[in-house]
């Protein structure tokens, strides 16, 4: 079973055309640039080289007739039909307090991913640009809807809260919801497979650490707690975000600097983090490169991520009481065993002998794919 998994950000669509059952990715690729003078189509069919070609892309209903084309291209594409594609599974990112799980998109599915906007003004609308175009593009496909928040619905009321009147709980929705929840998920499933154990009996600690950072605590295949919050700016120190901060500093910065909340805003989302304290890159390949150069804020923008790192790890094996294994994941995660290696060394004494320390590759795509194929497979049993 093909299924097309559809990835919008604010200027881009990333796309994979995966077998299902084999688990195996056919093609995969990108449109980027969406909105510029100049966008670009970045394909790679697989066992083939990069293909680069420009395009002319307004918006991301425009990017899909590309992605759907260059699939059919009789010359570079990987299908001959754009039936062949049974079924489409988007990422989305905010699905608010409504889903749990992933769900068959609808009128309704749409009216809520609408609502949820508000939450996510930088995710969800590109996301329903990308669904409306797949409608289309792909009309006899069914589609599916994702979520990076649906993992953490399971995390209790006195963990989603924050300390501030709860009439803006109620008003808003002001609250904790968590992010990169597919991510964490398949990873845990993944733990379990590497332990031989059923997810159900594990209490996992799952550290996703890429540009942005969070982790979880997974206990029987749960999320009970993690570390992004309201919005993706809470938790740890990330590339370019700056984690938990107090709010107070929002605060003294427009008073003292005379910053908008908007400039506020950016500089806690873009310009602080690894970069900010390091003042060197938000990527961790050149901040130790610095620190082996003998650079001083570069290594402490490497402490602070670190102790953030150690801080929560401590806090979820309170909250989980035993640890099975701490598991990092994504490209920091999985690329610089360093982490893991200096984590393990740190933590060992505290977590005892009983804990694994794992590196487990994500595959965000695949988990769509494979939720999007069963719920598909239901439908069409039904
Ligand atoms: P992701 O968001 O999962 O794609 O992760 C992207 C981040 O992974 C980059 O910003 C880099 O900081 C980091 N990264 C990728 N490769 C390496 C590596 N070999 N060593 C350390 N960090 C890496």
């Amino acid at each position: 079973m093909l299924i097309l998994v559809v990835n919008c950000g604010s200027s881009s669509v990333k796309y994979d055309l995966l077998d299902a059952e084999k688990e195996s990715s056919l093609c995969r690729g990108a449109v980027t640039r969406i909105g510029e003078e100049a966008s670009e189509l970045i394909y790679e069919v697989n066992g083939k080289g990069k293909i680069e070609k420009k395009v002319v892309c307004a918006d991301h209903h425009q990017a899909i007739e590309i992605v759907r084309d260059a699939l059919t291209d009789p010359e570079g594409g990987v299908l001959s039909d754009v039936n062949e594609v049974v079924g489409v599974g988007h990422r989305v990112v905010h699905g608010g307090e409504e889903f749990s799980a992933s769900t068959l998109i609808d009128a309704d599915v749409i009216k809520s991913i609408e609502k949820f906007s508000e939450l996510a003004p930088l995710h969800n609308p590109p996301s329903l640009e990308g669904i409306k175009g797949c409608m289309e593009s792909f009309k006899d496909a069914p589609q599916v809807a994702v979520f990076d928040t649906a993992f953490h619905h399971s995390m209790e009321e006195h963990v989603f809260h924050y300390g501030i009147p709860y009439e803006y709980y109620k008003k808003y929705g002001i609250r904790k919801y968590g992010f990169h929840g597919t991510s964490h998920r398949y990873v845990s499933g993944k733990a379990a497979e590497l332990l031989f154990r059923p997810l159900e009996e594990l209490n996992l600690i799952t550290v996703h650490l890429g540009n942005g950072c969070s982790m979880a605590a997974v206990s029987g295949g749960k999320s009970i707690d993690t570390s992004m919050g309201f919005t993706p700016l809470e938790g740890l120190l990330m590339g370019t975000r700056c984690g938990d901060i107090d709010p107070a500093v929002v605060t003294f910065l427009v008073h003292r600097e005379g910053l908008s909340v908007d400039e506020v805003n950016d500089l806690l989302n873009k310009k602080s983090g690894l970069l900010g304290l390091s003042g060197v890159s938000n990527d961790m390949r050149d901040i130790l490169k610095a620190i082996d150069e003998g650079n001083e804020k570069a290594r402490l923008a490497y402490n602070v991520f670190m102790y953030r790192i150690k801080k929560y790890i401590g806090a979820y094996a309170a909250v989980l009481g035993k640890v099975d294994a701490v598991v990092f994941t994504a490209g920091i995660g999985e690329n610089e065993p360093r982490i893991k290696d200096d984590m393990e060394e740190e933590l060992r004494p505290f977590l005892g002998g009983g804990t694994e320390f794992l590196t487990i590759s994500t595959n965000e795509e695949l988990l769509i794919a494979k939720d999007a194929r069963e719920i598909i497979t239901e439908k069409i049993n039904k």
